[in-house]
């Protein structure tokens, strides 16, 4: 029976609706109390703004863009700042709340956030960019600061777009404040090892998954969804740990190579090609629709949402899935996925390798001291492995999937938390 992805607009699921099913799943298994289920589940605050931006064509364009603060229970909110034209409030909040779990997961002292514009980076100039994002920053100057919101990186955005943020953050405030934000370049305050965390991360939680599954990395086999930042990442350290990658895609397209693709060449090859594989030869091009449903062990989701779902769900042949992406399985296959037996190391958790290096690049602002690589990798991967551990072992404990598990974790710290601070 052969598979073919349904239109992907009649298939998207609410993210935000996917997070709460799972978010009430965990609430009951803790028997949380209606009051700290009602704190948690709603976002603290909402900021949507309109952004005049002159164009290069000396025309004006009005941009919308968000920040929601989902929580900041354990700590000033965390989260990157997305540019895409599907940003959607929804979406963003989901994502804020995402970021809340996540953060709890690993145990930083940190609450969740994201923001988001409507726009076509790729479309744009760089000074057209630089325009929007020093409006969007001067809009968000109430909300952002090192002890009470704290924004990153996300799609489309990356250290260039934090170079400005901080700078007319700085301005505003009259002070060089390099810990507003994190994912700076490396130059102005930026981690070493940052760029590369959340790969590395989906490596570590990867392998870490393998040993539980009694699987070899050298006689594992993978695919990888997404080429950018993190994909890539993933892909490179998998690969040198011994994982075939034998697909990945990009927006260009998927590509397979039944001997596995050759990692470094491909990333390589995007560098010097806008950023895409096309017309990489060291793979053949394939349909994108059956890359997720091919024949191998495990599966990398690291582009976008809502990407495993009810449709393609029940023909996956893999054994183990690690998301790298935020929100990539829709709701709607959780049950099918259980049934089937595949292990997922879920969002919350498997991604959190990029928040928990932003955290470190935050201490080392604040301590106004540069670690070494080997300090932040080290780190960095012990909270990784402490992390699946304990979402490992809540799922053996209450019998119940890691996704619901990594859930349980966070919603308990956090949970716990506004028990001891209060309410009003
Ligand atoms: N945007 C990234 C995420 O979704 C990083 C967030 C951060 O470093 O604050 O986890």
């Amino acid at each position: 029976m052969a598979y073919k992805e349904p239109a992907p607009l009649i298939d998207k699921e609410n993210p935000l609706e996917s997070m709460m099913s799972r978010f009430n799943i965990a609430a009951e298994i803790l028997g949380l109390d209606e009051e700290t289920y009602n704190v948690l589940k709603a976002a603290d605050k909402q900021m949507i703004v309109h952004i005049p931006v002159t164009m290069d064509n000396g025309k004006v364009s009005v941009f919308e863009g968000y920040r929601v603060v989902h929580s900041t229970i354990l700590g000033p909110s965390k989260g990157g700042i997305r540019y895409d034209m599907n940003v959607h409030l929804d979406e963003v909040k989901a994502l804020a709340a995402w970021m809340t779990w996540k953060c709890a997961v690993v145990d930083l002292p940190y609450g969740g956030a994201k923001g988001g514009i409507i726009c076509d980076p790729t479309t744009m100039s760089v000074g057209e960019l630089e325009r929007l994002t020093r409006a969007y920053t001067l809009s968000m100057k109430d909300i952002f600061g090192p002890d009470r919101d704290i924004p990153a990186p996300d799609m489309g955005t990356g250290p260039r777009e934090m170079a400005w943020l901080l700078d007319e953050f700085s301005k505003t405030v009259g002070a060089t404040t390099p810990a507003v934000v994190t994912g700076k370049p490396l130059v102005m305050g930026g981690s070493l090892g940052r760029t590369e965390a959340t790969g590395r991360g989906v490596m570590v939680s990867a392998l870490a998954a393998l040993a539980k599954l009694g699987m070899d990395p050298k006689a594992t086999t993978a695919v990888v969804q997404g080429f950018g930042n993190v994909g890539s990442w993933a892909a490179k350290l998998l690969s040198e740990k011994g994982v075939r990658i034998k697909g990945v895609s990009d927006i260009s397209g998927a590509y397979w190579n039944e001997a596995g693709i050759n990692i470094d060449d491909a990333i390589a090859y995007k560098n010097v090609h806008n950023g895409r594989l096309e017309g990489f030869v060291g793979a053949t091009p394939m349909d994108p629709a059956d890359l997720l449903t091919s024949d191998v062990d495990m599966l990398v989701p690291a582009a976008v949402e809502d990407v495993i779902t009810e449709h393609n769900a029940p023909f996956l042949k893999a054994k183990l899935i690690v998301e790298g992406a935020n929100g990539p399985t829709s709701a709607s296959a959780d049950a099918i996925i259980n049934e089937k037996g595949i292990m997922v190391v879920p969002d919350i958790l498997a991604n959190s390798g990029g928040v928990t290096v932003s955290y470190f690049e935050w201490v080392q602002n604040r301590q106004g001291f540069k670690w070494s690589l080997d300090m932040v990798t080290e780190r960095a991967d012990r909270i990784m492995n402490d992390a699946f551990e304990k979402v490992y072992e809540t799922s053996q404990k209450y019998d119940i999937p890691m996704r619901i598990a990594a859930y349980v974790v966070s919603i308990d710290k956090v949970a716990q938390t506004y028990k001891y601070r209060g309410g009003f």
